[in-house]
């Protein structure tokens, strides 16, 4: 008999597809009838040096990537970024950042050891929306701009992006990636770590544009340095195998649901309905600004906090699992990412219906 799976509503690591799941299962034992799972063979084999090229190949498919950007598979996190992205891109040391929430700021801390940061965004303590982008005070002489795309903990999404033809602009996509249609020739470099909407954790993908390979000093560690990397195919040592096959189990998933248009118009839905019945409600609130509010991780709380405990205890007696909220923002938060089936997204506000039917 299967096991029971809840409705998996957690930041990251995060739910992933069912048929993902099922595939893993199938080929455990022996890959592609290899008689051994890929994480018992080399990188180097036939059958993983195929996995390797599909995957990238699908990826350039999928987010039309053009053939001017480098796809790189690092292991560190994202986190690992917020250092390699400065140590790699600079040239003047100094970068913009925007501080938009949680992410940016770690991003932010990273970087000051690294060089000169400024923080170009007006202060925001409340992290509940985006100032315009006229009014943020960009430096003349920046090597990079940085913005996170979503903010995983506030539930704080970029629906436009500044205008940066000056300088590379760098995202940290790692809780929006794949969600929907990119531009990606807006932007110099998008780096996410892989375990909110792409896979596993312990692979991270970094996309660059190929002139700012050029700016790796040969005088970096050659497992920081973007420019080796790529030279290598993003195998200068072992790379994650595991985390890369279930990264490309995903792809081919997302490809199958019609790729970034039919993901983005699924996703689009699910926030629409979760973000109607809290604002439908007297009982639950959303506090980001209209504009910018996260496809992604919508965070809520109960209006009066005293039931937030019973709501996840109940939540999690009925099969809706990991909806509490990050320590910094408290509350709840429903992270709907692409492997979220929009049954689940129902099945959670019909539970906050009846949770305050009997409560409210
Ligand atoms: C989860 C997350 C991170 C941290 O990722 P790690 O891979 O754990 O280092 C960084 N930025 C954003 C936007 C995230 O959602």
């Amino acid at each position: 008999m299967l096991p029971q799976r809840a409705y998996n509503f957690s930041p990251g690591p995060a739910t992933l597809p069912m048929e993902v799941l099922q595939q893993v299962q199938q080929e455990l034992l022996s890959f592609k009838n290899c008689g051994a799972s890929i994480m018992e063979i080399s990188h180097r084999s036939r059958e993983f040096s195929t996995l390797a090229e599909q995957s990238i190949a699908r990826l350039r498919r999928l987010m039309n990537i053009p053939s001017n950007y480098e796809i790189l598979f690092m292991q560190g996190g994202a986190t690992g970024q917020f250092s390699l992205v400065p140590m790699n891109l600079t040239v003047h040391g100094k970068a913009d950042y925007a501080n938009t929430g949680y992410w940016s700021d770690k991003a932010i801390q990273a970087a000051t050891k690294l060089i000169d940061v400024n923080r170009c965004t007006p202060d925001n303590r409340t992290y509940t929306s985006i100032s315009k982008f006229d009014q943020w005070q960009l430096s003349p002489h920046a090597d990079y701009l940085h913005i996170t795309p979503n903010e995983t903990i506030h539930g704080v999404e970029f629906f436009e992006f500044p205008n940066s033809s000056e300088v590379p602009l760098v995202a940290d996509m790692s809780s929006t990636i794949c969600s929907r249609p990119l531009e990606v020739s807006r932007f110099g470099l998008l780096y996410a770590g892989a375990q909110k909407n792409l896979g596993p954790s312990g692979i991270t993908l970094i996309i660059i544009r190929q002139d700012l390979l050029a700016r790796s000093s040969s005088d970096l560690p050659r497992m920081f340095s973007y420019r080796e990397m790529h030279a290598h195919d993003s195998m200068l040592n072992t790379p994650p195998v595991f985390a890369w096959y279930v990264l490309s189990l995903v792809l081919e998933w997302i490809e199958q649901q019609g790729g970034l248009v039919g993901m983005g118009e699924r996703n689009a839905h699910k926030a629409a309905l979760l973000y109607a019945a809290i604002d439908d409600s007297d009982f639950y609130h959303n506090a980001v600004a209209h504009d910018c509010r996260s496809w992604m991780n919508i965070p809520f709380s109960l209006v009066d906090t005293r039931y937030e405990a019973d709501f996840l205890r109940l939540a999690a007696a009925e099969g809706l699992r990991n909806l509490k909220g990050h320590r910094a923002v408290g509350g709840m938060r429903a992270s709907l990412y692409n492997a979220m089936p929009v049954a689940g997204v129902q099945a959670l506000i019909e539970y906050m219906r009846e949770f305050e039917r009997r409560r409210g």
